[in-house]
């Protein structure tokens, strides 16, 4: 009954239930629990209430409640036994209390069917707001401005990277890492553009230019001091056997939210370094095949509303290798 009366409250009672509560509502204005008396006791098997001596009651050893609280259970006058024939002050407790017990169990069903429509809601509302929130979240990580470090903090955090390595290729790189994303969490080095056992076509801007730059210098024991700094982004094609397929050019379009479909600019191409080399390693007289380095300016590259970059290795037979970078992807060439 209570809870009936608050989930009224907050208006989604059925109209039935309402009329049925309002029959409560005293002259006080408060709603009243009507005094249903609990009545004789009854036993109760099989949606059925019995006579205490009824057959089936007593086969099935059957509980006794009382008589209201057996029609509460929606129990029926057992078929056998007829109680309301045998008894007829049970029978004129039913005439006196059955319906109003029916429409309070009635109204307390639909209210709890009512109450798990609003729990429904509630949970439907919180899962659309984690979304939003998550997606949110997302947003302003996408749209947050890359860290981008100049040459100087570059430099620094290396030769601090290089103090704590002791001169190990690994050991720096692993340093390196940490210490540029404590500045710039995204950066993860090298990024992919194509990957076959063939061939590999790699981008890699300024600073992992410069990482891979010292990397080098370690392994040759030159003094990582002497690592160059490049401002670009390189586009580095390495071919991992003769036989991968030949690029003979690479090409960066960039498109964003503001253009049409088809409109996209094709980024300066500001150095190449693309020819036909013998792999190290490989045997004299076995094929010569294409590698090198093709320089863009960074700005190409950088994230923006409905920014995508799409870098396309073009073969000298076959089709085009490429890769779309979008908002993510994006930043992560530092
Ligand atoms: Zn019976």
């Amino acid at each position: 009954m209570f809870r009936s009366f608050r989930v009224r409250a907050r208006g989604f009672l059925p109209l039935a239930s309402i009329l049925w509560l309002c029959a409560f509502v005293g002259a006080s204005g408060q709603a009243q629990v009507a005094q249903i008396p609990s009545g004789p006791s009854v036993r109760v098997s099989d949606n059925w209430y019995h006579l205490e001596d009824c057959t089936i009651a007593v086969g099935r050893q059957a509980p006794s409640i009382p008589l209201a609280e057996a029609l509460r259970r929606s129990h029926r006058a057992c078929p056998i036994c007829e109680p309301l024939r045998h008894r007829p002050e049970w029978a004129e407790f039913v005439k006196a209390h059955g319906e109003t017990i029916k429409a309070e169990v009635k109204a307390k069903a639909e209210a709890e069917a009512a109450e798990a429509i609003r729990k429904k809601e509630a949970e439907e509302a919180e899962r659309v707001r984690r979304l939003a929130e998550l997606e949110s979240e997302r947003k302003k990580k996408e749209t947050a401005p890359v860290v981008r470090l100049t040459e100087q903090e570059t430099r620094d955090i290396a030769q601090a990277a290089l103090a704590e390595s002791g001169g190990d290729p690994a050991q720096f790189q692993s340093r390196f890492r940490a210490r540029i994303r404590e500045r710039s969490p995204d950066y993860a080095g090298p990024q992919i553009v194509h990957g076959s056992p063939l061939l590999k076509i790699m981008a890699a801007g300024p600073v992992t230019k410069f990482e891979l730059a010292v990397m080098d210098r370690l392994q040759k024991r030159l003094p990582p001091a002497g690592a160059a700094w490049s401002p670009d982004v390189s586009i580095s094609v390495q071919p991992e056997s003769p036989d991968a397929p030949d690029i003979k050019q690479v090409v960066v379009q960039r498109s964003d939210a503001l253009r049409p479909t088809g409109a996209e600019t094709t980024a300066t191409m500001l150095g190449s370094t693309l020819a036909p080399r013998r792999l190290p390693g490989a045997p004299v007289g076995s094929k010569a095949v294409t590698a090198g380095d093709v320089t863009f300016p960074l700005s190409a590259f950088e994230p923006g509303d409905g920014v995508i970059v799409r870098v396309i290795a073009v073969q000298a037979a076959g089709p085009n290798l490429s890769r779309t970078f979008t908002l993510m992807a994006l930043r992560l060439i530092q």
